[in-house]
């Protein structure tokens, strides 16, 4: 049995190719490629010679079983996509669940990501985040995606196509309101690298104007504090009165209650009386 290795391909630019990533694909017995044709200019640039098996989303079911009975013989295959890292809105993920549930080693060599990469430099909040990926083209199955994050606190990540884009800017600020920041990163490690920064309002307005080119990350702010739905005055008086009968004092529970909500401490309390 031998190993799978996970392989991170440039997402623009080749010299992020790191020395690991050649070597590997130079020692490996057989790459398995999303396109084969993209993996050959890759290899042709570095001067690897080595064969290749395509594996894509339309045959990863038998090609996968191929490729995992290849490595128990003892052939070692990388995996790779035509840019950046498998397995992230990309081929690979069922690859790498065939082995580990086959107990063959699967080993990382890490590329650059057009997620993590546009939320470094989106100005946006990195400390949490989620990666939605694509939106879907079926319009109940985008709606649903999207009302499932209308209260989403953290940073979300998106992927688009330029042709699309307009559509999902237009969809996005009707979810999250026009005033909602986003980061809308192109091109990243390319020439016309680019991060613009604005409100989604501003934003479709901008890309009415002028026609998306190149490949786009969409960063966009979770739910602030401000947006958050705030209790009403009842609401707020309900709270202390929990408090209160759960053995706080009445000025303390005042002003836990008064923490969460647009309302004084004083208003709570003479409400509390
Ligand atoms: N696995 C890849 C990764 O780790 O970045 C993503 C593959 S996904 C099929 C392709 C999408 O990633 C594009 O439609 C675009 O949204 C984003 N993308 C890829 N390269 C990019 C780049 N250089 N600049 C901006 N976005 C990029």
């Amino acid at each position: 049995m031998s190993v799978l290795y996970v392989v991170g391909t440039p997402i623009g630019n080749l010299q992020d190719f790191s020395p690991r990533a050649v070597e590997t694909l130079r020692s490996v017995d057989f790459v398995a490629a999303e396109d084969t044709r993209v993996t050959q200019k890759l290899f042709n640039h570095f001067e690897i010679k080595k064969p290749m098996v395509s594996y894509h989303e339309h045959n990863l079911r038998e090609r996968g079983e191929m490729i995992l009975s290849r490595i128990q013989n003892g052939e070692s295959c990388a995996v790779v996509s035509d840019a950046g890292m498998p397995c992230i809105s990309d081929p690979g993920e069922d690859l790498v669940r065939l082995c580990t549930d086959a107990g063959v080693p699967v080993r990382v060599i890490p590329g650059p990501s057009a997620a993590v990469s546009a939320l470094a430099i989106s100005g946006l909040p990195t400390t949490r985040f989620t990666f939605e990926g694509f939106l879907s083209t079926n319009r109940k199955n985008r709606l649903e995606h999207l009302e499932s994050l209308k209260e989403e606190k953290r940073t979300m990540v998106f992927y688009e196509a330029p042709h699309k884009l307009l559509a999902t800017l237009q969809d996005l600020a009707a979810f999250f309101g026009e005033s909602r920041r986003i980061s809308i990163v192109r091109e990243l490690t390319k020439i016309y690298e680019e991060a613009r920064r604005s409100t989604l309002g501003e934003a479709l307005l901008f890309y009415q104007e002028l026609k998306p080119k190149g490949e786009f990350v969409l960063v966009v702010e979770g739910m602030t504090k401000q947006e958050e739905p705030q209790p009403t005055l009842d609401e707020a008086v309900a709270k202390a009165q929990e408090l209160i009968d759960g053995g706080m004092k009445a000025t303390e529970a005042a002003k836990a209650a008064a923490k969460d909500s647009p309302f004084s401490k004083a208003e709570i309390y003479r409400n509390l009386l």
